[in-house]
């Protein structure tokens, strides 16, 4: 980033500044520091005439054409504030095509050229000292218009004691210039913006409003800066933090009566000189009994009211290299306890009439899988956990079970993680255990929880007496099956299909554990399943599909981690279509797999092509929640079965070179991060092309084509006796102009059963093409296998 300022001429003596900022030091508290940042003002003895002053911050540009400048009360000895007052611009063009899309879909155009009356920036960058030599600051202003517009940005700043920017607030408590820029912007028309620059972040420049639905912030655009927009290598989160997170040891004790206690040492290195202070994040039901360094030295802490945040303050602060071990002692609520009968007898209470089971199903489940201990951001970390635990209760956790005894009515086990993790989590319950032994596989553990089952059955027994036998809805929950094979089978199975499709996981052992809830989710090692695929068995392959899906994640998501947010398809769509696929393979049932497919393919068309693209990963969610599942997971398994179609052997059948493409980008990134131009790579390695265009095009983009098809056809002049010319013409609607791909085309004959296959470029709007055929054809068919993420309709030759 580089900041310009051009002014027009200024009077008065560029330094009349200098003197006011005492040399940053640390903070000794957090609270009067956020205190002072929240109730910071304008300052109308510190006023400046301001004309023609351009502020560069990457690819955004502020002119403050006329108007006064006001300087902000300090924050911690320092200023760190300047409102503008007056008539100028902001105006902004993001750098990549896909921002630039997703800016004309949220604000409605690909550019940013706005008039603005105020504006209020905040930094920890060269801002102060830049305008200081461009400036004269005097007394003489009335700060009305400019407390007001500070005020609107300290209110998205700063929430009670948390401060929403955290590389704001760390610049702050450790007095560090570390490059922050933040501007909060009225515009003449329009919603306020804001504009960051946060050097803490791979993608550092980025355009905020507020956000929907109760939340501070929604991101708006956001890219890399022009310097390192070319950089497209992996960077481990751990490169830019200040401190490197090396392991983590916990042990753990959860009490008779469900009491959660724990004592949590983390392992840092610093990587950087005057780091005082660091966050770390832990659940804000768990409260902290003390923070000692290693050598029992007492940490001092402060935890903002109703948030995770843990802040610790080192003194003195580490040198660069120097390892401290932190050692947190906490205890609190973490352990829940839940019946689902209860539950759904509270929300359809019409439905039971109290005729509740009489005893309900118990269960218990970690109510973060998170911050249940003290983390220090998203690193990876090698991890040791200890938990002490009642004897009648079965315990899976991540790592590797490396020593287990009982202490009376007390089990205590020990658990190492084989290689770094970052999800670190362990389940808990009053459960069955299953074992499965399968040549093919590593051993594999089931936690079902059977007495709830048993309680579950009686309550829909009664349901069923009360509403009819005929009652659907309810029979659908009386499974006559045995739920812990059915689950067993589709553990196994799925992990055994995908081993031998994408080569071994990571782990020698798993655990799948089954969760009072209707979600899934995957660990190192460990799935959750939850409730419904152990009560009730769907016919339409959905259960096969979610099983192997958090199965499929030990591969995507675990064995592979995604490297930024935008890649996360590669984790959540790779899992979706690996669980499409087993359920195709175990089920032998084409059409199910199929169905699966239009039903993704229906619910996006429903946006009308105003479904966000894939590539930006969680925003996708800012603005309607369901948006994510739609692109991420939907979408994402829909762009592999393109790749798997474009690669189909249309004469075998063989999907040979498919298989042996995510084999090679599993083998290769195995234990590591990747993003989607690394998966691009190792396609394009297997097909020997450029694929730009089938990423651009579908990761980036966000179109679905409609194609139009019409044909006719006619003996062949003068050709051999019998063949046919055929004219193929397909408009393509709904994508942009320069919109390709290759659509299968399925020929049937008149007088045999033989077809033909063969592959059509479908180009821009209208693609022609003229065929010479053996015999006559009888019928023509458009995307025949659902090749393409695409509508297909016919029209009459013209
Ligand atoms: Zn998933």
């Amino acid at each position: 980033m580089f900041l310009a300022i051009s002014a027009s001429l200024c009077l008065g003596h560029p330094l009349a500044l200098a003197g006011a900022q005492r040399p940053n030091s640390a903070a000794e508290r957090y609270e009067p520091v956020v205190d002072e940042l929240r109730k910071m003002q304008p300052q109308g003895e510190r006023v400046a005439s301001i004309r023609n002053v351009t502020l560069r911050r990457d690819v955004i540009e502020f002119h403050l054409e006329d108007g006064q400048l006001f300087l902000a009360t300090p924050v911690a000895g320092r200023t760190l504030g300047a409102i503008f007052v007056g008539h100028g611009s902001v105006s902004f063009a993001p750098p990549i095509a896909i921002e630039r899309r997703e800016l004309k879909r949220v604000l409605g155009d690909s550019v940013l050229n706005a008039r603005i009356s105020t504006a209020a920036f905040l930094f920890t960058d060269s801002t102060l000292a830049e305008l200081g030599r461009q400036l004269t600051f005097g007394g003489g202003g009335v700060a009305d218009r400019a407390s007001g517009v500070l005020s609107d940005a300290l209110d998205h700043l700063v929430d009670g004691r948390h401060v929403v920017q955290p590389t704001l607030i760390t610049a702050l408590l450790n007095g560090d210039s570390d490059g922050f820029f933040y501007a909060h912007v009225k515009r003449e028309h329009g919603e306020d913006l804001m504009f960051v620059v946060d050097p803490a972040d791979a993608e550092q420049v980025a355009v905020l409003r507020r956000g929907r639905e109760g939340e501070k912030i929604q991101v708006v655009s956001e890219f890399r800066r022009a310097e390192d927009l070319n950089d497209t290598t992996t960077v481990e989160p751990a490169r830019r933090a200040a401190l490197k997170l090396n392991a983590y040891r916990i042990e753990a004790t959860i009490a008779g009566g469900l009491g959660f206690s724990a004592t949590a040492t983390t392992r840092l290195t610093a990587q950087r000189a005057g780091v005082h202070w660091a966050r770390l994040d832990l659940l804000a039901e768990l409260d902290v009994d003390s923070v000692r360094e290693e050598g029992g030295r007492a940490v001092s802490f402060f935890r903002p009211s109703k948030t995770s945040e843990l802040w610790v303050r080192f003194d003195p602060a580490p040198r660069v290299g120097d390892t401290l071990a932190l050692r947190v002692a906490y205890h609190g609520d973490l352990i829940g306890y839940t019946s689902i009968t209860q539950g759904i007898a509270r929300q359809w209470p019409g439905w039971v009439k109290g005729q509740l089971p009489p005893a309900p199903d118990r269960w218990l489940y970690v109510k973060t899988s998170y911050s249940w201990f003290p983390r220090y951001g998203q690193q990876t970390a090698d991890v040791d956990l200890t938990f002490h635990t009642p004897k009648r209760y079965h315990l899976a956790s991540i790592g590797r079970l490396v020593d287990s005894h009982i202490d009376g009515s007390a089990v205590t086990s020990h658990w190492v993680t084989a290689r770094p993790a970052d999800q670190v989590c362990f389940s808990i319950g009053e459960v069955d255990e299953f074992k499965i032994n399968d040549p093919r596989i590593p051993p594999v553990t089931v936690h079902m929880n059977g007495e709830a089952h048993r309680q579950l059955d009686k309550f829909f027994l009664a349901l069923r007496d009360q509403l009819g036998a005929s009652n659907a809805f309810v029979s659908g929950f009386l499974s006559e099956r045995s739920p812990e094979q059915d689950v067993g089978a589709d553990v196994a199975n799925s992990l055994a299909f995908f081993t031998r499709i994408y080569g071994p996981p990571l782990f020698d052992r798993y655990y799948a554990a089954e969760i009072p809830f209707d979600y899934g989710q995957a660990f190192p090692g460990l799935i959750y399943l939850p409730v419904w695929t152990f009560q009730a068995m769907s016919d339409s392959g959905y259960d096969e599909i979610l099983r192997a899906h958090e199965m499929a994640h030990q591969w995507w998501g675990i064995g592979i981690e995604p490297a930024s947010y935008r890649d996360r398809w590669l984790a959540e769509g790779f899992a979706e279509f690996s669980g499409l696929w087993y359920m195709q393979i175990v089920l032998g049932d084409n059409e199910k797999f199929f169905k699966h497919l239009k039903h993704w393919r229906r619910e996006l068309r429903g946006r009308r092509n105003d479904a966000p693209p894939i590539g930006i990963g969680w925003r996708a969610e800012q603005l309607n929640v369901r948006d994510s599942r739609l692109t991420t997971y939907y979408k994402g398994a829909w762009v592999l079965h393109m790749l798997r179609n474009l690669m189909l052997n249309l004469r075998t059948m063989q999907e040979d070179a498919f298989i042996a493409t995510m084999r090679d980008f599993y083998g290769q990134y195995r234990g590591r991060r990747a993003s989607t131009r690394d998966f691009q790579r190792v396609v394009e390695r297997h097909l020997k092309t450029d694929m730009k265009w089938f990423f651009d095009e579908w990761v980036d983009g966000t179109a679905i084509p409609t194609y139009v098809l019409s044909w006719h056809a006619e003996p062949t002049q003068g050709g051999q006796a019998g063949h046919y010319t055929l004219h193929v013409r397909v408009r393509q609607e709904d994508a942009p102009k320069e919109f390709t791909m290759p659509v299968p085309l399925k020929i049937t004959f008149v007088d045999t059963t033989m077809h033909a296959l063969v592959r059509l470029g479908v180009t821009g709007p209208l693609t022609e093409a003229t065929l010479d055929l053996p015999a006559e054809p009888k019928r023509l068919e458009l995307n025949p296998l659902e090749s393409v993420l695409a509508e297909v309709r016919e029209e009459g030759w013209e």
